[in-house]
Protein backbone atom coordinates (compact mmCIF):
# COMPACT_ATOMS: atom_id res chain seq x y z
CA UNK A 1 0.00 0.00 0.00
CA UNK A 2 2.76 2.24 0.98
CA UNK A 3 4.50 1.69 -2.28
CA UNK A 4 1.14 2.45 -3.92
CA UNK A 5 0.51 5.18 -2.64
CA UNK A 6 3.92 6.39 -3.15
CA UNK A 7 3.58 5.98 -7.03
CA UNK A 8 0.36 7.84 -7.38
CA UNK A 9 0.56 10.45 -4.84
CA UNK A 10 0.87 14.16 -5.36
CA UNK A 11 2.38 16.89 -3.07
CA UNK A 12 -0.11 18.64 -1.92
CA UNK A 13 -0.73 20.91 1.34
CA UNK A 14 -2.84 18.92 4.39
CA UNK A 15 -6.42 20.41 4.31
CA UNK A 16 -6.48 20.18 7.84
CA UNK A 17 -2.94 21.88 9.08
CA UNK A 18 -1.77 23.35 5.67
CA UNK A 19 2.07 21.65 5.99
CA UNK A 20 3.00 19.56 3.30
CA UNK A 21 1.32 16.70 2.18
CA UNK A 22 1.04 14.06 -0.27
CA UNK A 23 -2.60 13.31 -1.58
CA UNK A 24 -3.37 9.71 -3.16
CA UNK A 25 -6.47 7.38 -3.19
CA UNK A 26 -8.30 10.54 -1.38
CA UNK A 27 -5.99 10.15 1.23
CA UNK A 28 -3.49 12.72 2.99
CA UNK A 29 -0.15 11.99 4.08
CA UNK A 30 0.52 14.88 6.34
CA UNK A 31 3.92 15.75 7.63
CA UNK A 32 3.10 17.92 10.65
CA UNK A 33 3.31 15.31 13.85
CA UNK A 34 0.33 16.97 15.62
CA UNK A 35 -1.93 16.90 12.17
CA UNK A 36 -4.60 13.66 12.36
CA UNK A 37 -3.11 13.09 9.08
CA UNK A 38 -0.09 12.37 9.79
CA UNK A 39 2.23 9.79 8.30
CA UNK A 40 5.77 9.46 10.00
CA UNK A 41 6.76 7.42 6.52
CA UNK A 42 5.65 10.69 4.81
CA UNK A 43 7.32 12.87 7.44
CA UNK A 44 10.86 11.08 7.39
CA UNK A 45 11.01 10.97 3.74
CA UNK A 46 10.29 14.82 3.42
CA UNK A 47 13.81 14.82 5.96
CA UNK A 48 15.49 12.97 4.17
CA UNK A 49 14.65 14.67 0.28
CA UNK A 50 14.86 18.12 2.71
CA UNK A 51 18.87 16.58 3.65
CA UNK A 52 19.94 15.94 -0.06
CA UNK A 53 17.81 19.21 -2.05
CA UNK A 54 20.10 21.34 -3.13
CA UNK A 55 18.71 24.36 -2.42
CA UNK A 56 19.52 26.20 1.25
CA UNK A 57 16.09 25.41 2.55
CA UNK A 58 17.71 22.13 4.55
CA UNK A 59 16.75 23.61 8.32
CA UNK A 60 13.89 24.58 9.65
CA UNK A 61 11.83 27.65 8.13
CA UNK A 62 12.39 30.15 11.12
CA UNK A 63 9.97 33.67 10.48
CA UNK A 64 11.89 36.43 10.71
CA UNK A 65 9.88 39.01 12.68
CA UNK A 66 7.19 36.19 13.14
CA UNK A 67 3.27 36.67 14.11
CA UNK A 68 1.22 34.35 14.86
CA UNK A 69 -2.12 33.84 13.16
CA UNK A 70 -5.07 32.35 14.86
CA UNK A 71 -6.87 30.14 12.58
CA UNK A 72 -9.78 27.74 12.38
CA UNK A 73 -10.42 25.52 9.75
CA UNK A 74 -13.17 24.09 7.99
CA UNK A 75 -13.44 21.74 10.89
CA UNK A 76 -14.07 24.04 13.28
CA UNK A 77 -10.28 23.21 14.68
CA UNK A 78 -8.06 26.05 16.10
CA UNK A 79 -4.34 26.15 14.43
CA UNK A 80 -1.93 28.73 15.44
CA UNK A 81 0.56 29.62 12.48
CA UNK A 82 3.71 31.24 12.84
CA UNK A 83 4.31 33.55 9.80
CA UNK A 84 6.62 35.80 8.83
CA UNK A 85 5.30 39.01 9.54
CA UNK A 86 7.25 40.34 6.03
CA UNK A 87 5.49 37.28 3.89
CA UNK A 88 2.03 38.95 4.61
CA UNK A 89 -0.05 40.11 2.08
CA UNK A 90 -3.77 40.20 1.33
CA UNK A 91 -5.64 39.01 -1.83
CA UNK A 92 -9.17 39.47 -1.98
CA UNK A 93 -11.03 37.55 0.80
CA UNK A 94 -7.40 35.74 1.65
CA UNK A 95 -4.25 36.32 3.51
CA UNK A 96 -0.96 34.92 2.32
CA UNK A 97 1.65 34.09 4.51
CA UNK A 98 4.83 31.93 4.80
CA UNK A 99 4.81 30.25 7.70
CA UNK A 100 6.98 27.65 9.79
CA UNK A 101 8.80 25.31 9.64
CA UNK A 102 8.58 24.43 6.53
CA UNK A 103 9.22 28.05 4.98
CA UNK A 104 5.79 27.32 2.36
CA UNK A 105 3.34 29.97 1.61
CA UNK A 106 -0.49 29.32 2.76
CA UNK A 107 -3.53 31.29 1.84
CA UNK A 108 -5.56 31.44 4.78
CA UNK A 109 -9.36 32.86 4.83
CA UNK A 110 -9.77 36.30 6.31
CA UNK A 111 -13.43 34.85 7.78
CA UNK A 112 -11.22 31.96 9.93
CA UNK A 113 -8.72 34.18 11.05
CA UNK A 114 -9.32 34.81 14.94
CA UNK A 115 -6.65 37.54 16.07
CA UNK A 116 -6.68 39.10 12.18
CA UNK A 117 -6.89 42.92 14.24
CA UNK A 118 -3.71 41.86 16.47
CA UNK A 119 -1.62 40.94 12.49
CA UNK A 120 -1.49 44.69 12.04
CA UNK A 121 -1.75 46.16 8.59
CA UNK A 122 -1.55 43.67 5.62
CA UNK A 123 -0.51 45.04 2.42
CA UNK A 124 -3.03 44.27 -0.54
CA UNK A 125 -1.56 42.51 -3.47
CA UNK A 126 -2.54 40.37 -6.58
CA UNK A 127 -5.46 42.75 -7.27
CA UNK A 128 -5.48 44.71 -10.31
ZN1 LIG B 1 -1.92 18.07 8.36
Amino acid sequence: MGFLFRLFSRRSQCPLCFCAAEAAFGRVECANPVCRNFSREFHDRLAANHKTARSPRTERFRAPDPVSIRYRNYLGEGKIFTASRASLYAKNNHIMAVIEPYGGSVSLCRDRITNLGSLGPVPQRGER
